[in-house]
């Protein structure tokens, strides 16, 4: 078995593809993968991608994503394309889709925002005003998020 064959094969987990350059950490920390546990994680960062550029890989071994965790991922990775292999072959692909409306997703930045007081329960709500450059904007407040901190938020 060549040395790149043993980094990329995985008998059962998830492949996720096309991740924007960078990112791949960000995707880890949002799925919650223990690193200092035992669950083989494979990243590829930086290659060459005819779809975006440049693009971070994860392969997570024994472990498929749920629809929550894509519904999340999404804010990340919004062209991200997932591969559920079973038995080292590709039993199901998935495609990330951001939502127009993202609830109970992520929490709004903005500190005296409405939906931050505990007294006051309400459903996280974003809206996405644009897709390319990513826009939202809080519900509540209607104030325009910053991406990366809306990522660092994520419920
Ligand atoms: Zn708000």
């Amino acid at each position: 078995m060549s040395e790149m064959r043993r980094v990329t094969a995985i008998r059962n987990g998830t492949v996720v593809d096309h991740i924007p350059s960078g990112r791949a950490m960000q995707v880890i920390r949002l799925l919650r993968i223990d690193t200092d546990r035992s669950t083989p994680v494979s990243l590829v960062m930086n290659v060459p991608s005819d779809k975006i550029g440049r693009k971070d890989v994860l392969k997570i071994e024994d472990r498929e994503l749920s629809h929550k965790e894509l519904d999340r991922l999404a804010l990340i990775a919004p062209s991200a394309s997932i591969a559920i292999i079973r038995n080292h072959a590709v039993a199901e692909k998935m495609m990330v889709e951001l939502a127009d409306d993202l609830v109970n997703i992520a929490r709004c930045s903005f500190s005296n925002c409405i939906t931050i007081n505990d007294r006051e329960p309400l459903p996280q709500r974003m809206r996405v005003v644009n897709r390319d450059p990513l826009e939202i904007r809080c519900y509540y407040c209607g104030r325009g998020q910053d991406i990366e901190e809306l990522i660092e938020k994520i419920l």
